[in-house]
């Protein structure tokens, strides 16, 4: 049999896929021990990698051992256990395994036509998620690559939905997360259109402000057409009143959309459907699978209370897939969104939560909730930590400062920068940090499945000791 130029013989392709398993596995053993980051600066990697395209290939198995000692390892872990950063990730296994199945049987899941059973499994775990959130029947949705592109199809939905006005306005909490503000520019909101409204002391969307700059808009001739509600937002983990702001949105008949990207998943035990009751109410619900369902990015989704507004929004029928309609009770996902050509993200959802089951899904979001509960506790009762947010949903936001310690705002923020450089440089551990009107606050998101209670206590233990060195030689200079 003739090999083509492009393909490999099958021995071939199961020993590299066999090399790559090896390594992943092996990578998964040893990612605790090691550091929660890595990286290079451009320099060093365009010396080993600035290269033209070899004319003739080499050995598959070089190349993958290059990318696994040059490449791969320079890069942030997010689902390491200590990696308590920006938002992290701990994909499972069946998840990742999904993504290689859905690239080698080559899905494009686009229209019915082209994917059959990959469109009734994405219908299966968007039905899941409704009931998980409490959404009505005959809502509806679709796996996207995150929570910014879900955002974007929820706007134009929102915008259509409103009859495209003129001179629009968006409204979002100074809490919202950029994605919101870049999706509203995305669809064509002027910039000086987009309301940042001001957040009450425990960073959640003051109610008077935004019925303030609704009512201020309508009487200056503006449109309003969304408003953003954050269901754990980013920085802090505060959830919006979406009771309240459902009410509000009702009554004014403006769009309410629920930016759950991290925190929706909290939904599945019965503390996070508590914290996060009204999000029901809302028009439509962003949330990544690829942030507290542990699973490889990309993966997001957004779902709408009335899935017909998604498809009125982007519907097209070009005649070259003039072939592909089969008619309302069978869905194509390329009416309901950006992409065209889509990946099928619904199987690691739906591979993983059949391998491991919902109980273990359940107590793994649990225990992310648990640790930042535990992780409070133990800064309310150090002598030198002082918490800056109230926890919600796996965030905790603190910062070293001793009662006893009498230090300016400019000089702690000093402290604490140093405490934060410290830790990702000393520790085999990563925390962010982020600034809460202005305060400079050092901030841990715990939702990764692999972490124990040791990781958060120890990360904040060194925190506790840097802070006194750093306070320290302060005092010294
Ligand atoms: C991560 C996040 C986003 C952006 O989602 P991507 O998946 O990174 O595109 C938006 N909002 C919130 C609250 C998030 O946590």
């Amino acid at each position: 049999m003739t090999q083509r130029d492009l393909e490999m013989a099958p021995d071939q392709m199961r020993d590299l896929a066999r090399m790559a398993a090896d390594l992943l596995v092996e990578r998964s053993a040893k990612l605790p021990a090691g550091g929660a980051w890595d990286g290079e600066f451009r320099e060093a990697l365009a010396a080993a990698l600035m290269q033209d395209p070899p004319e003739s290939g080499r050995p598959a198995q070089d190349v993958l051992e290059q990318a696994a000692t040059e490449i791969l390892p320079y890069a942030a872990r997010l689902d390491h256990p200590r990696f308590f950063g920006f938002v992290p990730s701990s994909p499972t296994w069946p998840g990742v395994i999904a993504d290689f199945l859905a690239a080698g049987f080559n899905i494009n899941a686009v229209t019915w036509l082209t994917g059959s059973g990959p469109s009734q499994v994405e219908l299966v775990v968007i039905e899941w998620f409704r009931r998980w959130l409490g959404y009505p029947e005959g809502a509806g949705g679709l796996f996207t690559s995150g929570g910014s592109v879900s955002t974007v199809d929820a706007f134009v939905a929102a915008r259509e939905a409103a009859g495209h006005p003129e001179r629009a306005t968006v409204y979002m909490g100074d809490q919202g997360h950029v994605a919101l503000r870049r999706a509203a520019t995305t669809i064509g909101v002027r910039p000086e259109c987009v309301r940042t409204v001001t957040s009450d002391g425990l960073f959640r969307m003051d109610m008077d402000a935004l019925k303030q700059a609704v009512a201020d808009d309508r009487a200056a001739g503006f449109h309003p057409i969304i408003v953003c509600a954050s269901a754990g937002a980013v920085g802090t983990g505060a959830i919006d009143p979406l009771e309240e702001m459902a009410d509000f949105c009702e009554s004014e008949g403006i769009w309410l959309h629920a930016d759950a990207a991290y925190g929706g998943f909290a939904a599945v035990t019965d503390e996070g459907r508590r914290l996060l009751a009204g999000i029901e109410r809302a028009d439509s619900i962003g949330l990544d699978p690829h942030k507290w369902f542990f699973q490889p990015y990309e993966a997001g989704c957004l779902l709408v209370k009335d899935a017909s507004t998604l498809q009125d929004a982007f519907a097209v029928r070009p005649d070259i897939l003039q072939d592909t309609i089969w008619g309302a009770n069978h869905p194509n996902f390329g009416d309901r969104g950006m992409q065209v050509s889509r990946s099928f993200r619904a199987l690691k959802v739906w591979m993983s939560v059949q391998v491991f089951g919902m109980a273990a899904f359940r107590s793994a979001v649990a225990k992310g909730i648990d640790l930042a509960a535990r992780a409070e506790a133990h800064v309310r009762a150090s002598p030198s930590l002082e918490l800056l947010s109230p926890t919600s949903l796996g965030i905790v936001c603190f910062r070293v400062n001793p009662e006893d310690a009498e230090v300016g705002e400019e000089a702690l923020e000093k402290v604490n920068r140093t405490v934060l450089a410290r830790v990702f440089w000393e520790e085999p551990a990563l925390v962010s940090s982020t600034l809460l009107w202005g305060r400079f606050a050092l901030r841990m998101c715990i939702l990764n499945h692999t972490t124990e209670w040791e990781d958060v206590r120890e990360t904040l233990e060194a925190v506790e000791r840097f802070g006194r060195e750093a306070l320290a030689a302060q005092a010294a200079s």
